[in-house]
């Protein structure tokens, strides 16, 4: 920890260089952070509750994005958003898990590790407030696929695309965003809450026998392993400049679904590890 705090002071003063977009987008992190509440137990609700500043207004999923929002102000957490890997749909920690200079421990799950350690830490120097949203946010992040895409094109902001022959974006943004987005305005009559109660929805119906195995999964290497596998797929078919639609659309958004919820249902296992003692789910 006292290695990441030197880290940090040393990465003020080197303005790390970052890609525009590293983060689910608002959405996405909002849907992760909401399906996370209704899985907390009453112990650990409680204690979240205690942590969120004023601007949360008692909930979570306000302040998720938090840490995309202060970047500018932030700019030495610029790494922590993400764990790009060589392509091999593999993520190794000794590996992939450094900054941009070769700092290590400064990627997602380096971050989630810190500061899972900082909240259960009562003597902790971080800024516990801080440190919940910054855990909050990046078990979001290690689950968007393209979070451990490739090093050689930022995990994907650099491949320019077309989203449905209108909007010039990138491939990373395609999964922060557009996928999410084109979701709500096809099937959700652009409500963020209805796309969240269908993915709750899928969590108590189709993933119910899964749920706890994702929750018991409490090591975050494992989930930019598995980011790792699903970005690889991603890239299948896209080059420079081409233009996604409808088939590229329904082959993620079900991907993009599934990361929501799993990011959701362990980032309520670890605040009710940390709160609670336990992994223990509570469904409401
Ligand atoms: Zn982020």
């Amino acid at each position: 920890m006292a290695l990441l705090l030197l880290l940090h002071v040393l990465l003020v003063a080197a303005a790390a260089r970052a890609p525009a977009a590293q983060a689910w987008g608002v959405e996405g992190h909002y849907m992760v952070c909401k399906i996370a509440d209704g899985f907390l137990t009453s112990e650990a609700l409680a204690a979240v509750k205690a942590l969120l500043p004023a601007s949360a207004n008692g909930e979570l999923a306000e302040v998720c994005s938090w840490p995309d929002t202060e970047r500018p102000r932030i700019r030495w957490s610029a790494p922590l958003h993400f764990a790009d890997t060589p392509g091999d749909c593999k993520f190794s920690y000794a590996r992939d898990c450094h900054g941009t200079k070769g700092e290590k421990d400064m990627c997602v799950v380096g971050a989630i590790n810190n500061y899972t350690a900082s909240l259960q830490d009562s003597s902790s120097p971080y800024n516990l407030t801080e440190s919940l949203m910054f855990l909050s946010h990046f078990v979001g992040d290690v689950h968007q696929p393209m979070h451990c895409g490739r090093t050689s094109d930022f995990g994907g902001n650099t491949i320019l695309v077309t989203w449905y022959n209108t909007t010039k974006t990138n491939l990373h943004k395609v999964w922060d965003d557009k996928v999410i987005q084109t979701a709500m305005n096809k099937f959700y009559n652009d409500d963020l809450s209805t796309m969240i109660k269908a993915i709750k929805l899928n969590l108590t119906e189709d993933w119910a026998s899964e749920e706890n195995e994702w929750a018991a999964t409490t090591y975050p290497d494992k989930y930019a392993q598995e980011s790792a596998e699903l970005s690889c797929d991603a890239y299948v078919g896209v080059e420079q400049q081409s233009n996604l639609e409808d088939e590229y659309f329904f082959s993620a958004l079900p991907v993009v679904q599934k990361r929501i919820a799993q990011g959701g249902v362990r980032l309520a296992a670890i605040l009710n590890r940390i709160f609670s003692g336990n992994i223990r789910l509570q469904s409401s």
